[in-house]
């Protein structure tokens, strides 16, 4: 299945100085944002101010150092979730086929595998096996070293050819198991965490971290239930394994997608019923429509069209485009329903969600909207980065699908 990397979507010098930024900055962001949350109240200004006063040295002192309390945590959760990858049933699926002609084939066990994590944790703490809070107690540790780890298994993926679909073996595929297994479902089970750790705090679980765990979860087991559909997305078929996707998914989805939980653990909020409930109508709002956005997407291909899209038959474009081999395809092109509002709606809803799960903080702090304000920079350059990719592909047809749905991703404004 390798195919390795040709080009870059951007320049070379915007890629490698984007690279060595995100190499150099990301790091100690993740250690400086857990820092904030656990040890410095959620002030950013106290972090601040602690870094002006102590510079570099104080950034080293502050780091912890990748203990092997933490090694062993990670190392059985990776091992437990690649044991659950291979061996658990799942119908078989294909994925999108590659530029050059590859499709790759997958094991659809993402639902199975995490409800029998999320059993699993709870079901160890219940009976008294493991207590969770440990992994919150040595959170720091943890983040470092899979900050030293993941830049070892990126190196790897270097040397390896960054491929578009990597595998060990014919069946353990590398980027379902960083992306989903090890990134997403670690979003799960730090969630959960943070409920278990602010119960041993406090005795009970605050509404506001009830609210904001309930969310993630719901976002979360969106994610599962439509995990086959999310090896159709770009991440998959069109982003190499490198840097950006599996340091992003080891290290950037435990540490920044879970912070406004990791706040709210020591910072328990009581928001009274009628606003929790607001908030989580909203929350599952987003997410519902997050969801039926990409369904909507997938049933039109999958049915070639032949589906209703809110209730009438699709209006669409049939863009016909070169492969790599020169050989011309076909592929449609939905242009009514959310994708006839804004060429990537979906987005919409995916950032209402977050601010919905980041909400419960209320405002005291700016931190727990980090997530937020990241994931909107992080939108508005892959719906760019999409649109020039898909210019380049279908060219004279994109610019038909363009004039006829004019915004980009909010109708009527962007
Ligand atoms: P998708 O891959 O789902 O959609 C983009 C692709 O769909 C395009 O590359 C194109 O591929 C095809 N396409 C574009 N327009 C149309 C159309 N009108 N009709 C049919 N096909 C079309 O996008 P994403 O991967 O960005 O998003 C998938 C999900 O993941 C979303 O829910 C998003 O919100 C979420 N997400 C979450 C992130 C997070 O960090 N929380 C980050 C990124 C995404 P083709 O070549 O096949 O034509």
């Amino acid at each position: 299945m390798g195919e390795a990397a040709t080009k870059t979507v951007h320049s070379p010098l915007v890629t490698y100085v984007s690279v060595v930024s995100l190499l150099t900055l990301c790091p100690p962001f993740v250690i400086l944002l857990w820092y904030t949350m656990v040890h410095a109240d959620g002030s950013v200004s106290q972090t601040w101010d602690y870094l002006i006063g102590n510079g570099l040295k104080g950034l080293i002192d502050i780091w912890p150092k990748p203990t092997a309390t933490a090694w062993k945590l990670i190392g059985c959760y990776g091992a437990f979730e690649a044991a659950l990858q291979l061996l658990l049933p799942g119908k078989t699926v294909e994925g999108p086929i590659s530029p050059k002609g590859n499709r790759p084939v997958y094991k659809a066990n993402g639902v199975l595998a995490y409800a029998v994590t999320i059993a699993t944790y709870i079901g160890i703490w219940w009976f008294g096996i493991f207590n969770p809070s440990i992994v919150y107690d040595h959170l720091g540790e943890i983040f470092s070293a899979l900050i030293f780890g993941s830049f070892l298994f990126c190196v790897f993926l270097y040397i390896k050819g960054m491929e578009l679909y990597p595998r060990i073996g014919k069946n353990f595929d590398i980027k379902v198991f960083t992306n989903c297994r090890f990134g997403m479902m670690s979003w799960a089970v730090l969630a959960l965490t943070y409920c278990f750790k602010q119960y041993e705090l406090y005795g009970k679980v605050a509404d506001s971290l009830l609210v904001n765990t309930i969310l993630m979860l719901v976002y979360i087991t969106k994610f599962f239930w439509w995990e086959a559909g999310y090896w159709n997305t770009m991440d998959i078929a069109h982003d190499r394994a490198g840097f950006y996707i599996c340091w992003g998914c080891l290290v950037w989805v435990p540490s920044i997608y879970t912070s406004p939980g990791m706040y709210l653990v020591n910072h328990p909020v009581d928001l009274g019923s009628q606003l929790a409930l607001f908030i989580l109508a909203a929350g599952v709002l987003c997410v519902y429509v997050n969801y039926d956005c990409d369904r909507q997407r997938q049933e039109f291909r999958r049915t070639n069209g032949k589906c209703l899209i809110w209730g009438k038959p699709p209006s669409k474009i049939v863009a016909s485009y070169t492969t790599t081999t020169g050989e011309t395809k076909s592929s449609l092109l939905l242009t009514s329903g959310w994708w006839g509002l804004a060429r990537h709606f979906h987005y919409v809803p995916e950032i209402l969600a977050s601010f919905f799960w980041s909400l419960p903080a209320l405002f005291n702090h700016f931190i727990p909207y980090f997530y937020v304000i990241f994931l909107t920079i992080l939108l508005v350059d892959r719906a760019t980065r999409d649109d020039d990719r898909c210019r380049s592909k279908y060219g004279k047809y994109w610019k038909m699908y363009c004039n006829k749905v004019p915004y980009r991703i909010i109708p009527g404004i962007y």
